[in-house]
């Protein structure tokens, strides 16, 4: 279990919200900051700010060392067999429109197929869709258990020998769904397409292994994982990313530049024009370190242990329908909800009277929302940070909204 002390790192949660002590539970939509991040941030920009890769002063060299130093920990953090597999960029929505502009442009054609499923976030359903419509090819969607799972069955038909890509999330930020990766991989490259893995969910939850899993892409957040804003991580396979041509050209991914032709930096240096997000790169580094001491799979059993309280004392609130997998194994930290009678919204802004911060809306997954017949929903989202007092505090809002709004 997790150390009641773990709290103390993060100063943000201390505090009062409407005259209430603070209970954050939308660590989906973005997590918090431990002291660790923030001090590595204002280190950096106290000590060693300078841009990276050019100088040849201390400041730049001191620089380029954290910044290479954070894509090291990212590498060692998701077993990728190289850093020029880590390519920095501002967040997994980034990372996914660069794969679909880049390997989707070079390698989809008319009549082949993409393969994504209804519980897909709008940035790894829009990408494709795109790439589907310019290239005439045929986005499929995989349908979904009924409690919102996914059967491999399914996925099994939905992929064919068209098929150039697949691409899932590792866990769903809607219905907390862990899905199967590895066999889905399997499934993938059976019939000759690539894996592409959305992991703004997944790699900051539970161990992502890129190599156990054989993807050939995972796109993930900083800010998900107690990193900055702005900083997010592209993998790819090195075969993929060498053949890969840049979407973003000037600065820093060149090797020569003449006035009609250039060609381009090395890997991963090719993928990341511009400057970039040096503070937040290193800031991300920090979160790695930070997650890695508490331990992946400690955070796993955290998660789990609370969402299975959450269920249980939730469930005992007569009106809440609860959505996705009951199995507290097959899904992540996250309980979206809706409660009779009361519109999500008004439930979010009475448990904010009440200092609990939690989401409202349909989280950017349209199409899964149609799927569950609602326009909206409510969610909970949970870290390392929160405790069962926290799912005290929310039962109780919850049972004071009903009977408010009643
Ligand atoms: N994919 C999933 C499953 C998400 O939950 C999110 C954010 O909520 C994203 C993609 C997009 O992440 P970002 O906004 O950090 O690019």
């Amino acid at each position: 279990m997790i150390n009641e002390d773990i709290r103390s790192y993060f100063p943000v949660l201390n505090q009062e919200v409407n005259g209430q002590p603070l209970v954050y539970l939308d660590s989906a939509a973005t997590t918090q900051k431990p002291i660790q991040v923030l001090e590595a941030v204002k280190r950096y920009y106290e000590y060693e700010n300078s841009n990276v890769h050019r100088g040849v002063h201390t400041l730049g060299n001191r620089a380029t060392d954290s910044y290479e130093g954070a894509r090291e920990k990212v590498r060692k953090f998701i077993n990728a067999k190289s850093t020029e597999e880590i390519i920095f960029t501002r967040g997994t929505t980034e990372s996914l429109n660069m794969i679909a502009a880049s390997y989707g442009r070079e390698n989809v054609g008319e009549g082949d197929e993409i393969v994504i499923t209804y519980m897909e976030h709008h940035s790894n359903l829009i990408p494709w869709q795109q790439l589907a419509k310019e290239k005439n090819a045929t986005l499929k969607y995989v349908e979904l258990n009924p409690d919102g799972t996914l059967s491999m069955d399914t996925v099994k038909e939905a992929i064919t020998d068209r098929t150039k890509i697949v691409a899932m999330s590792s866990a769903s930020n809607v219905l907390g769904t862990i899905n199967p990766i590895k066999e889905i991989t399997a499934v993938a490259h059976s019939h000759g397409a690539v894996m592409v893995v959305d992991g703004a969910q997944g790699v900051p939850h539970f161990k992502t292994d890129v190599q156990d899993l054989d993807c050939d892409f995972l796109a993930f957040s900083g800010h998900k994982m107690c990193g900055p804003t702005g900083i997010g991580v592209l993998y790819g396979k090195k075969e993929h990313l060498e053949n890969m041509t840049p979407i973003s050209f000037g600065g820093e991914m060149i090797s020569t530049v003449d006035l009609y032709e250039s060609t381009w930096a090395d890997l991963p240096w090719k993928f990341e024009g511009g400057t970039p997000n040096i503070a937040g790169a290193i800031g991300l580094g920090a979160a790695i370190d930070f997650l890695e001491e508490i331990g992946m799979d400690r955070i796993v059993e955290h998660e789990r242990r609370l969402t299975q309280y959450a269920f249980e004392q939730m469930a005992k609130i007569e009106g809440i329908s609860i959505y996705g997998p009951t199995d507290p194994a097959k899904r992540s930290g996250l309980i979206t909800f809706n409660l009779e009678g009361v519109h999500p919204h008004d439930l979010a802004t009475a448990l904010d009277m009440e200092g609990i911060a939690v989401r409202a809306g349909h989280h950017c997954a349209q199409p899964l929302m149609r799927w569950l017949s609602c326009a909206a929903t409510a969610r909970a989202s949970f870290y390392i940070y929160n405790n069962e007092e926290d799912i005290d505090r929310l039962v109780e809002g919850l049972r004071n909204a009903k009977e408010y709004f009643a």
